[in-house]
């Protein structure tokens, strides 16, 4: 039996990048995914109809992740469809350049309420809908631990809260049987991170694998973390980075 079989998943920005390689890997393990986005309905309905084409079950649904009403009316709409949710991967993201003297306080907002406050919401939303042996799995980064170049220390600042995050909600969820975890990945090739853009070089001369990850590279452990293998593991931030924070 595949290990997510009867499973329901619910991916926040699962339209492209990381999040669409993780809702494709978690319908392969045999999940119904419900997948969010914000701009990219053609990207989001497609790949639920490639799903669904493929014998699975999908629900492409337009959520502001920056908005907690629209998130959690989400959430509620994935539960009332498949019934449960039993796995919450918070993959949605923003990476706002820009150093601390000119950052305006509106980009320092939107990483907030995108990377931080999202998670926060997605969390209570599921929690509502989540029976014991339920998942949580954030996509923090690497530079919650390292940021070794200019322009990152909003963002570097807003995936580090995930980590006090994961070690306190472990703590609450612990006993409902729910585990919460972060995974970290170094650079990986995406549209917010292009392997041929103009940093690649300078940031492979940082990583003991002198590549961008692919986002599979990230699904595999994020499918690991959702899947009934990782029992013992919460409250941790486990790194796919690369060596990049080694
Ligand atoms: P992309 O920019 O390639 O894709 C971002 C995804 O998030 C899209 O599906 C997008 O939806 C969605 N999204 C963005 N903002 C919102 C929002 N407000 N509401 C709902 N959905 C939203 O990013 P990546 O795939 O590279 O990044 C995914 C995650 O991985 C992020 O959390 C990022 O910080 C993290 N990460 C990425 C790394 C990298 O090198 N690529 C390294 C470390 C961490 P839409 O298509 O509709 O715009």
């Amino acid at each position: 039996m595949a290990a997510l079989q009867n499973k329901v998943a619910f991916v926040t920005g699962g339209s492209r990048g990381i999040g669409a390689a993780i809702v494709r890997r978690l319908a392969a393990d045999g999940a119904a995914v419900a997948l969010t986005y914000q701009g990219s309905q053609g990207a989001a309905e497609a790949l639920a109809q490639e799903i669904v084409a493929a014998g699975g079950k999908a629900l492409a649904l337009r959520s502001d992740a920056a908005d907690p009403k629209s998130l959690t009316e989400a959430i509620d709409r994935a539960a009332e469809h498949f019934g449960k949710i039993d796995i919450l991967v918070n993959n949605a993201g923003v990476f706002l350049p820009g150093s601390v003297e000119e950052f305006s306080l509106e980009d320092f907002d939107k990483t907030i309420a995108v990377n931080v406050r999202a998670v926060f919401v997605a969390t209570k939303g599921v929690l509502r809908h989540m029976a014991e042996g339920g998942r949580i799995v954030n996509i923090g980064s690497i530079n919650a631990l390292r940021v070794p170049f200019a322009g990152a220390a909003v963002y570097g600042m807003s995936k580090s809260a995930l980590s006090a995050f994961v070690k306190g909600a472990a703590r609450d969820l612990g006993p409902r049987g729910i585990t919460i975890n972060n995974v970290l990945p170094g650079p990986v090739d995406t549209d917010m991170n292009p392997a041929d853009g103009e940093f690649g070089t300078f940031l492979h001369s940082l990583m003991a694998l002198p590549r961008h990850g692919k986002p599979a590279e990230i699904a595999s452990l994020v499918a690991y973390l959702a899947g009934p293998e990782s029992s013992f593991i919460t409250g941790a931030d486990l790194a796919a980075d690369g060596g990049f924070g080694a």
